[in-house]
């Protein structure tokens, strides 16, 4: 199957879910995960009018986007990884939305960043919704106080970001985020991957992040326990 193929089938799946919830699919924001895809890959995409990309490292991003946003101005950046304090002027350089903001310290650097560029990419707030060691985004508990924290910073804060516990259902972790986002009164909802965008959809997701459901798998790694797909 070609991209724009690919393009068009994840759309209706996501406009098919969007109506089943009585939504409307205008509402969810499709970002194409192109990291570890050369530009050749991402071309075709932006040609069938894709708009919204996704990258996880700030370097991959600097060599990949400033020359095919050239020709498409109105391509918009998210950046989904972990963030380094010391990337911030890098990301809100070249960001439209930062997906990754989980601790003080980043906020801090992020709005150091913005008042100096005068660039305000708009941010969601991750957190870690299954309390797992190893994942980034902030305890559950910590949230309003990040909030408070973010909108006292002058962060313009579009939403709850979570990546769920992999090889487990996903329904209730996105619930769970969009009570929180709810509970906090936070409309956006960044949730919902290849496997699983159409359950988030219907939970109230309004940025998905698909990757190999568009661009094909992507290269495996070699790591001490074993092999995986790179993050
Ligand atoms: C890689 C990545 C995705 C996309 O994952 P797929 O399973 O390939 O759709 C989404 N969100 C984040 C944060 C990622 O790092």
């Amino acid at each position: 199957m070609h991209a724009d193929d690919r393009l068009a089938a994840i759309r209706d799946r996501i406009a098919r879910a969007a109506k089943l919830a009585r939504r409307d699919t205008a509402d969810v924001t499709l970002i194409a995960v192109s990291k570890t895809h050369p530009a050749e890959a991402i071309e075709p995409l932006l040609a069938a009018g894709q708009r919204d990309f996704g990258e996880n490292r700030v370097q991959e991003a600097q060599a990949k986007w400033p020359a095919l946003k050239d020709p498409y101005p109105d391509a918009r950046l998210h950046l989904i990884g972990q963030l380094q304090s010391n990337k911030a002027a890098d990301a809100v350089a070249m960001a439209d939305a930062i997906h990754a903001v989980d601790r003080s310290s980043l906020i801090t650097a992020l709005a150091k960043a913005m008042d100096a560029q005068d660039r305000r990419p708009t941010c969601f707030l991750q957190v870690n919704i299954g309390a797992e060691e190893q994942k980034g985004g902030c305890a559950i508990a910590d949230l309003p106080a990040l909030i408070a924290e973010a909108r006292t910073a002058d962060l313009p804060v579009a939403g709850l970001m979570c990546l769920p516990p992999a090889d487990t259902e996903a329904a209730p972790y996105f619930a769970l985020l969009a009570k929180l986002a709810r509970d906090n009164g936070i409309t956006g909802l960044s949730m919902g991957m290849s496997d699983d965008f159409e359950t988030a959809v219907m939970i109230g997701a309004t940025h998905v992040r698909i990757g190999s459901a568009l661009f094909g798998d992507r290269p495996v790694v070699r790591t001490p326990t074993g092999f995986r797909k790179r993050a």
